[in-house]
């Protein structure tokens, strides 16, 4: 077999079969085939599309392209299902955080891998190595005891875990290919199965902070990953959740643990009027699923009904601190230190009266990496404690003057480069915004 043909057919519009594309995935895994060839057909995949039975393939290819995960251990304490939960990404999503602890406090058992920052979104692992201590390495037995002994644990993504995939993301990552249907797809899903869960809760977020821009494209790409799913004989449901703006009140990696824990420790009159809205509505729809996929009762309303129980009285929150002590993050009367040294804080204000209609969240991805609170290299170490408060959201109403988003940074020389990106970001109009949050389900 050679490349050569694998890309022309490829990028004759062609249907490649199980073989190239099985071909290309292990020859590629082991450096037999250099990365400009690779480029070429990632382009022309990205350009030309792939059947569903090609992405099935590719998805496949890179899941058993290295090791998988054994989770039958976990399975055999309580005869639960094990389910994971991924996001497609997006700036401030901080849904993990919260959801897994409900759910767990709930009896669903959680052996989770996240990943680390990809691109303009934040991603789970950095999130959580923002409290002092905290150790997301574990070794796979540890792993597996402490979900037996705490219903959760969360490890980063095992160097051995789908390594093709691994390899052509970072590849994508530099051939401007990550925006692209099968290739989204494959990636996730091939990382889904080789970690070993019996069911998947996907959160497909679309919007201006997430990777699918439209509704229309989120909605192909969780149909698309809910049917791989179902060849592969993995129950697959997909919550569509809207990225039009960062989600939450917060974002950057030690202030997104703040809004976890202020999320976990709300009564009931704040988790009606001080958490957002938009964060508490993906958090309830993504847990109930989750609940319902784990054979734990198949009510979705009844199920929001029980995490919102969760954590009203407590026990969501301290299976977060369990889990967080578990994995030797540091606490102080309960409460986890994070990494918050920050020396400047500035304003973004209101240039006129009116409605707040935009704040692109991908615009604001970009402004934390700028400020170290993402990675630009792979090597790149991060800032933990920069980030950004939202003190308005899209649809409130301002006055001249009136603060946007307080910025919390430590590098002085960026500020007029950070000053200029949320002027970008942000746009204020006489009249309100049209609603754009449409949550869907598919099973
Ligand atoms: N998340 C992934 O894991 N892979 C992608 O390609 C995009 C988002």
């Amino acid at each position: 077999m050679r490349m050569y043909d694998i890309i022309e057919k490829k990028l004759n519009k062609e249907k490649l079969t199980k073989e190239e594309i099985e071909y290309f995935v292990s020859e590629y895994s082991k450096d037999e085939i250099p990365d400009y060839q690779a480029s070429a057909l990632l382009a022309a995949i990205y350009v030309n599309g792939m059947t569903l039975e090609e992405i099935t393939n590719l998805t496949l290819a890179m899941a058993m392209s290295s090791d998988t995960l054994d989770l039958s251990r976990v399975k055999s304490q309580d005869k639960k299902y094990v389910v994971d939960k991924h996001s497609t990404g997006g700036v401030g999503d901080k849904v993990t955080l919260i959801v897994l602890p409900i759910v767990a406090s709930l009896g669903v058992p959680i052996a989770k891998m996240s990943g680390r920052s990809l691109g303009f979104t934040g991603g789970t692992a950095d999130k959580l190595e923002s409290i002092e201590g905290m150790n997301i390495e574990l070794p796979f037995d540890r792993f597996i005891n402490q979900v037996n002994k705490i219903s959760m644990a969360l490890i980063t993504q095992n160097e051995n875990i789908a390594i093709a995939d691994k390899k052509l993301y970072a590849l994508r990552d530099v051939t401007a290919t990550v925006s692209s249907l099968p290739l989204i797809a494959s990636s996730i899903m091939s990382k889904k199965i080789a970690s070993g869960a019996d069911k998947i809760l996907l959160d497909v977020t679309y919007g201006s902070g997430a990777f699918m821009k439209t509704y229309e494209k989120a909605k192909k790409l969780a149909m698309a990953m809910v049917q791989i799913g179902k060849q592969v004989g993995k129950e697959t449901r997909a919550v569509i959740t809207p990225m039009d703006q960062p989600l939450g009140k917060k974002v950057g990696n030690s202030m997104e643990i703040d809004e976890v824990i202020e999320f976990l420790t709300s009564d009931e009159k704040a988790l009606d009027t001080l958490v957002s809205q938009d964060l508490k509505e993906v958090v309830f729809e993504v847990g109930a699923h989750m609940i319902d996929l784990a054979g734990l009762g198949s009510d979705i309303e009844e199920n929001k009904e029980k995490m919102k129980k969760a954590i009203l009285n407590g026990n969501a929150y301290n299976k977060f601190i369990e889990f967080v002590k578990a994995q030797d993050g540091l606490l102080e009367n309960q409460v986890p230190v994070l990494k918050r040294r920050v020396k400047y804080m500035s304003y973004l204000r209101a240039s006129k009266a009116g409605y707040i209609t935009k704040i692109n969240g991908e615009i604001i991805g970009k402004t934390l990496v700028e400020m170290g609170g993402g990675r630009k290299e792979k090597e790149d170490l991060i800032d933990y404690a920069v980030g950004f408060n939202f003190n308005k959201k899209i649809g409130d109403k301002v006055e001249k003057e009136d603060i946007i988003i307080t910025a919390y940074y430590n590098d002085i020389d960026k500020y007029e480069e950070i000053v200029d990106m949320l002027e970008q970001a942000v746009e204020i109009s006489n009249i309100p915004p049209v609603e754009n949050n449409i949550v869907e389900v598919i099973k």
